[in-house]
Parts: C-alpha cells; structure tokens; sequence
C-alpha cells in the first residue's frame, strides 16, 4: 500500500495526542472489576452527568454497548425499530439475532433519519404470529445518511411515541458529541428521552479505545453483568479511561473545526465534472459523495488517490465518505480536495 499522508477514511483513525499520551501516562489506576479504579470511575462520572442519565459503564467499544443494551431491553423474539442505515443493521456481524435473538424492522429514513410516524407505522400490532416490538434505536448523527443530525423535535415526537406504546428508546450516540456541537443543543437534552445511550471515544474525540454507555443505575446493573458475562470487564481500565477524560475535557469544541473542514471539502468537490454532493446532508464532519458520473468506480477513485497519500473511503459501488477528525488540518482537507480533483480531471481527458 502506498504511503497514506492524509487519511480522511474515518475518525477513529485518530492517534493520541501528547497531552493525551500524558494523562494516559500518569492515570490513577486500581481494579476495575471492583469498581476500584479512579480514573474510570471519574470517566463514568463524567459520561454520566453530560448524558443526564443516573450510571454510565465503561466499555471497550460502542459495538459492545449496542449489543449489552438490547440484551438488556429485549428478549429472544423481540423485534427492533432502526433506520435501514444503520450500525446495528448493517455493521455489527448480525449481533442483535447472534446474541438477544432479535429482529430489526428497517425504516426506510431520509438521511438516516426517520418520523415519528414512520415509527409508528412500523410497531406490530400484538397478534401471536407478529413478534414483539419492543424498542425504537436511533444513530446521532446518522453515519450512513451522511453524519445527519436528528433534529431535537424528531427526537423528542419519537420518544414521545416510544412512551405512549411502552416501548424502550436506545440511541447509539457515536458521534452524539458532533451533534452537540453542530446543533448548539446540550448532550443531556438529545439524551432526555432515552432509557440507555452512549459515546465512543474512539471516533472524533480522538481516543484510542472505548466507549461509554449510560442510563438509570438497574440498567447499568444489568449491563455490567452483560459486560462482565462477555469479558468485557476489565483491571486497570484507567490507562485508557483516562484519555477519554482528557477527550471530555478537551477534545469536544475543537469538532467545530472538523465540521468547518468537512464543509469546505463538500464546497470544493462540489462542483468538479461526475461529482455530485448532497450538500443538505454535510452537517458534521462527514461528506459523502458520488463519483458515477466520472466513468470511475469508487474502488477506483480511492486507488487513485491512494497513489497520490490521500485514503477517502469506498462505502459502495459509486459512493465515496470523507470523514474529518482531530488529525486533518485545513491544509489537508484543501490538497486532498485538490488530488480529487486532478484524478477526476486526468479521468475525463483520457476519456475524451
Ligand atoms: C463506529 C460506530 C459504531 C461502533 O463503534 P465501535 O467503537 O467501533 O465498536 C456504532 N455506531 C456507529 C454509528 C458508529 O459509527
């Protein structure tokens, strides 16, 4: 493989800065296991009180969250409500029928994201051929809809319809702090509605491993039993629990400039020959494009540009993801927009 200069093929390509190198250094450890180590135990604390929720648990990833939180909401049987973009769909190995035996109704959102009237229209009515609808999921910011924000009042009409039916309502906050920050509106208001949720550290906050899930302390009980059944538990976690307080702490304002990048980077591309960028859709720190009409695949965009030390990702057969993160300057973001451009522009000559 070429050598990779500017990688913008996602965010968890982020490595530790020196200042989290050194909280990570000189962490307070002791047995997590026993609840005994300071420096997760202060991460859980943190995660607790942004999120509004009673107890958070650490855990080593968000995938790992995901699958504990419907174990603990759902029962083999039970069908679940998420977008058909969506992580839990499309991503985690088929976990929710491996581990809990359920189902996933797919709603068919714009941009990931759907109504509250689609999720109502999507409940089972209780008959015994149907399965049990039993919880609603929702990605913020919705990866595969473009790094989509749900917007407080959808989240809000969606929970009230998870309340009125007696369903649970779980979100899977990846990049919930990109939402805050592009939105303006506080994590514990998103989070409002919501009996569990979490964050991953290892995405924009620019952690090297770990997530955090939270809600009342008897979700937290049974999720630590979860976590514990899965070997998930872990020692002296403060090592690594300590560069997600550091990324709390310091890493959660700077995604201003992430999302700043990403727009420039949709302004730039958007207008080259057999690009096209849905530009409603750049709202964070994501820009996914199509390359279909260039005569070129993705598979063969991104091989190009690869020569050129820039990785963009390849999510289909003509769709393409830029992800800015805590380790793309501006700089970055304008030269890779310009190999695109030079590796559209040589396609076209060749072409003519
Ligand atoms: C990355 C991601 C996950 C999984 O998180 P990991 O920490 O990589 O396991 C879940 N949901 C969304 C939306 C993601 O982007």
């Amino acid at each position: 493989m070429s050598k990779i200069d500017i990688d913008l093929y996602s965010d968890t390509q982020t490595r530790p800065t020196p200042g989290m190198r050194d909280a990570m250094a000189n962490a307070e450890v002791g047995d997590e296991q026993r609840d005994e180590d300071p420096s997760t135990n202060r991460l859980c604390d943190m995660a607790a009180e942004m999120l509004g929720k009673e107890a958070a648990v650490f855990m080593p990833s968000g995938t790992m969250c995901n699958q504990i939180a419907i174990l603990v909401h759902c029962r083999p049987g039970d069908d679940i409500i998420a977008d058909k973009t969506s992580h839990i769909i499309n991503s985690e190995g088929g976990g929710p029928a491996v581990f809990s035996g359920t189902s996933i109704r797919p709603i068919d959102g714009v941009r990931g994201i759907f109504t509250a009237e689609q999720a109502e229209a999507a409940m089972r009515k209780p008959r015994r051929h149907a399965p049990r609808t039993r919880m609603i999921e929702i990605e913020q910011t919705a990866n595969s809809g473009g790094g989509t924000i749900w917007p407080l009042e959808t989240v809000r009409a969606v929970g009230k319809v998870a309340q009125d039916n007696g369903l649970v309502l779980h979100m899977d906050g990846a990049r919930l702090p990109n939402a805050v920050v592009a939105s303006g509106v506080a994590a514990r208001d998103f989070a409002e509605p919501f009996d569990s949720l979490w964050i991953d550290l290892s995405k924009g906050l620019g952690c090297p491993i770990g997530a955090v899930l939270a809600g009342s302390k008897d979700f937290i009980l049974q999720a630590w039993q979860w976590k514990q059944r899965m070997g998930g538990a872990m020692r002296q976690s403060g090592v690594i629990a300590a560069a997600g307080v550091y990324a709390l702490e310091n890493n959660i304002d700077r995604m201003v400039d992430d999302h700043d990048n990403a727009r420039m980077f949709a302004e730039n591309v958007a207008n080259l020959p057999g690009v096209a960028v849905d530009m409603d859709s750049v709202q964070t720190n994501m820009v996914f494009f199509d390359v279909s009409g260039t005569g070129m695949t993705a598979a063969e965009v991104h091989e190009r540009l690869l020569k050129r030390g820039v990785r963009i990702g390849e999510n289909d057969k003509y769709r393409m993801r830029v992800v800015t993160h805590l380790d793309v300057t501006r700089d970055h973001v304008a030269t890779a927009a310009e190999a695109l451009r030079d590796v559209v522009l040589e396609n076209a000559a060749v072409m003519a």
